[in-house]
């Protein structure tokens, strides 16, 4: 098995420990939603810590039905006995990958875990590069051939997964290609597996969204959950919307012989969560206004300074591409060394998402900038306009200067490179 320590906990726990050591990091490494938790929610959880019972298998029914409404309201009719929950989404995406079994087509890029957990189902991914400014979804076109090729190789491919909104790109495919990757999954027999945990942070509501579960019910499981809309991604709480009733016992096989059951208390608070009373909704809206703001900010910095990247759409990642550059680094995880060990900012390799490892592309989290204090981080929640807090601006600038410095390093390189040739008659 070559599963190792996964690169997002792996960067987040590296950088913490540098700075613990009083090294300074812009620490751009890791999607954790960076924001406190909302106090209706503590007082949920603290309220429900008395329930130590383990509980049904596939959750509590009224997280079941919360999570079921939430659907309902977004133009998914659901069956509450079709919903199953987990400790995190991540878990649940990997009991799916078990129940469902054989080879999945993935997305290149796409979130580190997908690959990893595939492995250790002891599967094996098909990496199918994303169409042009549409992160998550694998170009549809290219699913087809690469199915039926894998297929005429004796492979068995059973599954395809989308991101929506992505995570490394921070862009969210378009209804277009949604309707034509849910065309390709029924004409090769796929089950849909939809990662939708971003998807109540796309940054502007004119962008709209499509999920594959609209067009393609009967094959598509939605997995998503609180760790980012709502920051919860320490309390471990995910909700899966299976198609079939078949696919959820089987996917409850595995949760019994895994986690058992989600944490009782958090399932309560998750509950409430779901039926998504006035003052979470609001909080909602806040956050994805900040994530937004912010990561466009970050976007322009990148802009500014020559770096080829796409606009966020969704979430709070970027995924800037140095090519062209002329950078003195032939990798991506070059690349990500570089920026941590000469310039204080903390990213992660394109390679770890699947990608070419010799493109300079690296995964750029936004979501850490709001402050390191819960105050700081409130307070970044509350401001009209974020971007002129004194702790947001000096992380953008100390991004600006970084950039400056790697461009600076470049022609420092040429410029070396460049003295040999020019001295080498006189010295010779
Ligand atoms: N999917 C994506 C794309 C993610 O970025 C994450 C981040 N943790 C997850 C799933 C899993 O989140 P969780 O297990 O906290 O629900
Ligand atoms: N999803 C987050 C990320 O991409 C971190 C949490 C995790 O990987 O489990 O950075």
């Amino acid at each position: 098995m070559s599963v190792t320590l996964s690169a997002t906990l792996a960067a987040n726990e590296e950088i913490e420990r540098r700075r613990r050591a009083g090294e300074r990091v812009l620490h751009l490494a890791f999607g954790e939603a960076g924001l406190p938790v909302h106090p209706a929610l503590r007082e949920r959880l603290a309220a429900a810590s008395g329930l130590n019972g383990y509980g049904p298998v596939a959750g509590a029914p009224a997280l079941r039905e919360a999570a079921a409404g939430y659907w309902s309201r977004r133009g998914l009719p659901t069956d509450p006995g079709l919903v199953v929950c987990g400790p995190g989404s991540k878990p649940l995406l990997y009991g799916l990958l078990l129940a469902i079994g054989g080879d999945i087509v993935l997305p290149m890029p796409s979130w580190v875990s997908y690959a990893a957990q595939t492995e250790l189902a002891g599967a094996r991914s098909l990496l199918v590069p994303t169409p042009p400014g549409e992160g998550g979804v694998p170009d549809p076109e290219r699913v087809a051939a690469a199915v039926r090729h894998a297929r005429t190789q004796g492979r068995d491919v059973r599954s395809l997964l989308v991101t929506l909104p992505d995570n490394p790109t921070g862009t969210l495919a378009g209804a277009s290609t949604i309707r034509r990757i849910a065309e390709v999954a029924r004409e090769l027999d796929l089950t849909i597996i939809s990662d939708e945990i971003y998807r109540d942070l796309v940054h502007s509501p004119a962008t709209g969204f499509l999920s594959p579960a609209d067009v393609a019910p009967e094959r598509t499981v939605i997995t998503s959950g609180l760790s980012k809309s709502l920051a919860l991604g320490g309390w471990r709480i995910g909700v899966a919307r299976l198609p079939s009733p078949l696919l959820r016992d089987r996917l409850l096989a595995v949760a019994s012989e895994i986690w058992s059951s989600p944490a009782a208390p958090v399932q309560q608070a998750a509950a409430y969560a779901y039926t998504e009373p006035p003052e979470l909704v609001e909080r909602v809206a806040r956050s994805r206004e900040l994530h937004g703001a912010v990561a466009r900010a970050v976007y322009e910095r990148f802009v500014r300074a020559g770096v080829r990247v796409d606009e966020p759409q969704g979430g709070f990642y970027l995924y800037p591409d140095f090519t062209g550059l002329e950078l003195d680094v032939a990798s991506s995880a070059d690349l990500a060394a570089h920026l941590l060990d000469r310039h204080g900012v903390g990213v992660l390799p394109g390679h770890a998402f699947g990608d070419d490892p010799a493109a300079l592309r690296v995964r750029v989290a936004t979501s850490l900038l709001y402050g390191e204090t819960t105050r700081l981080r409130l307070a970044a929640l509350d401001a009209p306009d974020p971007l002129e807090l004194p702790w947001i601006s000096a992380s953008l600038d100390d991004l600006s200067e970084a950039l400056t410095g790697l461009c600076a390093t470049r022609r420092a390189t040429r410029s070396r490179v460049h003295v040999p040739l020019v001295t080498a008659p006189a010295t010779g």
